[in-house]
């Protein structure tokens, strides 16, 4: 999973978080989630941690990764043979850190308990979502890795479609839409690819079965790949044969409501209004009650990031943010639809990033 960024970029966004974090008064910040170690410091290891001061960083990781880690990071390394919370404890007393900043919603109980008797002297301060928040700001570097991961995505929903044999089962087509990410580079999928079919299609995260796909039914297909660690997400819903009416018009309603909200977006709005948007048009239809998940949410190293597309997030939309849009609705024993694409926002309005088209598709 090579990084596309360039060094001058991570060293980059250690410095603004050094300047978020100046509020905090800390000697130093704490950063062990893996999405984060990697935002900020290039590495994509599965056990790393790293350690941030306005003139020092140091990474801090395991025996397996004393080759890789040199060459992703552009700061200092320590590879240690022992636990990292020990090996984390030995550097902070070495530069006579008083207090540590720590990620409150990323370490476990029991981590917190250990550094505590480890650092008696030191005060361990927590952090409420300091990365997470550089994170909803990508750069263009980033945008470009999103929009070639949204891209690919594209790509393998349409091979896979190709290779659609009516006496598929949701789990064969969902393989075949994995494969396809395979071997068109993906790291791998995003999520756990939906493919539901039926009524299936009325649970928002069904997971495929050996259900064969029938005639004259919906098809819901959510899925995502991961691109130099970057992740995308889209769905779509098609029709396999005659669809009747009333699911024709909940497709016309969702369609509606969808395009609604990507027409809302633009800097300044809330989340809470392009949240609105959406709501507002399955309103017009009868359909707000059927629309059970919020309106979209940010992605990038991981397939949720914030901002939330949801009622009661007030985050002022900004050029540079990646946002999905994806309203539904879900009628039990009837089937549901969701459209689902990946945006950024711009100084004018919002991009869309996913070339899929969205008129109903007929397999
Ligand atoms: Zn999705
Ligand atoms: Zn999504």
């Amino acid at each position: 999973m090579p990084s596309r960024e360039s060094a001058a970029e991570f060293s980059g966004r250690r410095e603004r978080l050094s300047s978020f974090l100046a509020s905090y008064r800390l000697d130093a910040f704490l950063t062990t989630a893996r999405p984060n170690v990697h935002y900020l410091s290039g590495f994509t290891g599965s056990n790393g941690a790293l350690l941030t001061a306005r003139d020092a960083a140091v990474l801090l990781t395991d025996p397996r990764y004393a080759a890789q880690a040199p060459r992703q990071v552009d700061c200092a390394v320590r590879i240690s043979k022992r636990s990292l919370l020990v090996e984390i404890a030995k550097y902070v007393k070495q530069r006579r850190w008083r207090v540590l900043g720590f990620e409150q919603n990323r370490i476990s109980f029991e981590e917190h308990q250990q550094l505590k008797t480890l650092l008696p002297e030191v005060r361990l301060k927590p952090v409420d979502n300091a990365v997470e928040a550089l994170r909803m700001y990508k750069s263009e570097a980033e945008i470009g890795t999103i929009r070639a991961s949204v891209r690919l995505n594209s790509v393998a929903l349409e091979q896979a479609l190709a290779h659609f044999k009516p006496d598929m089962t949701e789990v064969d087509l969902a393989a075949e839409i994995e494969y396809r990410m395979r071997l068109l580079g993906a790291d791998g999928t995003a999520f756990e690819t939906i493919v539901a079919s039926g009524e299936r299609t009325a649970l928002p995260h069904a997971h495929p079965t050996n259900h064969p796909i029938q005639a004259n039914q919906l098809l819901l297909i959510d899925m995502g790949a991961t691109v130099a660690g970057y992740a995308s997400d889209m769905t779509r819903t098609h029709a396999l044969g005659r669809l009747d009416a009333k699911t024709r018009r909940m497709y016309k309603a969702v369609l509606e409501s969808q395009l609604a909200a990507l027409a809302a977006i633009k800097p300044g709005v809330s989340c809470a209004h392009v949240d609105r948007v959406a709501r507002s048009v399955l309103r017009g239809f009868g359909l707000e009650e059927l629309f059970i998940h919020s309106t979209g949410h940010g992605l990038g190293l991981e397939i949720h990031e914030r901002p939330r597309i949801g009622r009661r997030e007030r985050t002022k939309l900004e050029a540079g943010m990646v946002i999905t849009i994806e309203p539904g609705v879900y009628r039990e024993g009837l089937g549901g639809i969701r459209i689902e694409d990946t945006v950024v926002v711009t100084e004018r309005g919002c991009e869309i990033l996913t070339p899929t088209g969205k008129e109903l598709v007929v397999l």
